[in-house]
């Protein structure tokens, strides 16, 4: 299939069938600021119909034998792979990058994780007088809202997880990549009965319309802070269950110990991962003072030899996927220069080929108080700051609204445990930073977000979990 094709045979995924409606939207590719495909857009209408689709087709799925709902999600997880290379032609467009669709390989190990994993049974009591047990049930009809930075990948997460327990879903992706989420409907849909998935490609109203709808139980959001609270109090009126999976600025603090070579290249590596569009990623540095200046010239050098550029001219950082964020990350460097930050690499935005080019970019002479500290860049720019004490340096990485994630880095792992214990985050790591495992429970607190992805915590997000006891006898004596 020529691209063109690829391009014209999406549409909105409604009851088992594809969708085109008359209204269309551009989808910019990031590494041109050019069109780079159209597609239909929903608009509230065709959203209430998926809807009903999905509660429509839940008696039926949630009836299903739990074992034929786990085998279609390994099918659907084995076919991502099959299909890659259409996927990727289309994720590379939204995304402004060869590899756009990277996220693809992750997906059937995420779809085995879920489908090996039955729906446990926990028996809290078991005796003559009684059986106490808890179950999982569905909850209903999933609302499930990505972003741009890994939507193929957040998208199906959330899919696998709601099918696995019986609901049915309505997926909107972000109207900035939408491509390859559509994509993933034309190739699941005939794994599925009519309506358990339905995937609408369409704007924020389209995304308040699923939360607000009367008929969707649950809301599974992953996006910014901003958008996570307006949804989170639009569900609470409802009394819908809530998963937030929201920002984040993570801190990692490198003990006086470590190889510094070594350290800097993994730090590079978690902070400026898909352009340090990852929610997951390093976004504040604090490093010991007698290596400080060790560690800033040797992620200087790093960066100095990554290029940020279309593949095709040499490329190694990928652009801002979205024209505002370009816009965020520039303003931010521009605060933290005309505060009084130095760029030991990068500082300046690419410009010559169009797009969303931003430098690879290490400040010093930053400090809490300055914006590139306290807020989410998710681009591809690292401040970096000396301690002299280590707890001075846990206080101000916990001195934040956001904790998804945190780090320590040391070759005294007793210390760098007792230190990471002390982040107010999701998870924290000694030695590692930026991953996301289907078996290892993900999710922040504060402002980063309600709940947990991954793991039996992430199934069980999406199961209302029933208290079942039963008496041995109708009558006690
Ligand atoms: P965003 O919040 O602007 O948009 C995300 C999605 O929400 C889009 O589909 C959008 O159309 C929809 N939306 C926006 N407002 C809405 C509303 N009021 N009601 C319903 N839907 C609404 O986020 P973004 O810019 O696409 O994504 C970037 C953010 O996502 C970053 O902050 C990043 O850290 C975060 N993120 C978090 C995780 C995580 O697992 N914690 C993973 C990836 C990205």
């Amino acid at each position: 299939m020529g691209l063109q094709e690829n391009i014209d045979s999406l549409g909105h995924l409604i009851n088992g069938e594809i969708v085109r409606n008359d209204e269309f939207f551009d989808v910019i590719d990031p590494s041109t600021g050019q069109v780079g495909a159209r597609v239909p857009l929903a608009d509230v209408d065709l959203l209430n119909r998926a809807v009903e689709a999905a509660d429509a087709a839940l008696p039926g799925w949630a009836a299903t034998p739990e074992e034929e709902r786990r085998a279609a999600i390994k099918k659907m997880g084995a076919t991502t792979m099959e299909f890659l290379g259409e996927l990727n032609e289309l994720a590379s467009i939204e995304k402004g990058n060869p590899m756009g669709a990277g996220e693809a390989f992750v997906i059937p190990g995420f779809a085995d994780h879920v489908a090996d994993s039955p729906l446990p049974i926990d028996v809290i009591e078991e005796n003559e007088k009684r059986v106490v047990r808890v179950v999982r049930k569905p909850i209903g009809v999933i609302a499930a809202i990505s972003p741009w930075n890994a939507p193929i990948l957040i998208s199906a997460e959330k899919i696998f997880c709601a099918l696995a327990v019986g609901n049915t879903i309505v997926v909107k992706p972000s109207p900035f990549t939408p491509l390859a989420t559509l994509k993933l409907g034309l190739l699941w849909k005939d794994m599925l009965p009519p309506g358990v998935l339905n995937i609408v490609a369409g704007g924020d109203d389209v995304g308040r319309a699923l939360v607000a709808h009367p008929k969707t139980r649950m809301v599974s959001f992953t996006g910014s802070v901003a958008a996570g609270k307006a949804i989170a109090e639009a569900a609470g009126r409802q009394m819908k269950n809530v998963l937030c999976e929201l920002g984040g600025n993570d801190a990692a603090i490198v003990l006086p110990d470590v190889d510094v070579p070594a350290v800097a290249q993994e730090i590079f590596n978690s902070a400026f991962l898909m352009g340090g569009q990852v929610c997951a990623a390093v976004k504040r540095l604090y490093v010991h003072e007698t290596i400080y200046d060790d560690m800033v010239s040797a992620l200087a050098g790093i960066a100095n030899a990554t290029k940020a550029a279309p593949a095709a001219e040499g490329g190694t950082l990928v652009p801002l996927v979205t024209k505002p964020q370009y816009e965020r990350v520039k303003e931010l460097v521009e605060d933290a220069f005309a505060n009084g930050a130095k760029a030991a690499a990068g500082g300046n935005a690419v410009t010559e080929y169009g797009g969303y080019f931003f430098e690879p970019t290490i400040l010093t002479n930053v400090a809490p108080g300055m914006r590139i500290v306290d807020e989410e860049q998710f681009g591809p720019v690292l401040p970096v700051m000396p301690f002299s004490d280590v707890q001075a340096a846990v206080a101000e990485a916990n001195a934040s609204e956001y904790g998804l994630c945190g780090s320590v880095w040391t070759n005294d792992l007793d210390e760098g445990a007792r230190v990471a214990a002390q982040l107010e985050c999701g998870t924290a790591w000694v030695n590692h930073h930026a991953d996301v495992d289907p078996a290892i429970p993900f999710g922040g607190v504060k402002d980063s977000g309600i709940g947990r992805s991954n793991g039996q915590q992430g199934l069980d997000a999406y199961a209302e979990l029933q208290t079942q006891i039963v008496y041995a006898t109708t009558a006690r004596k």
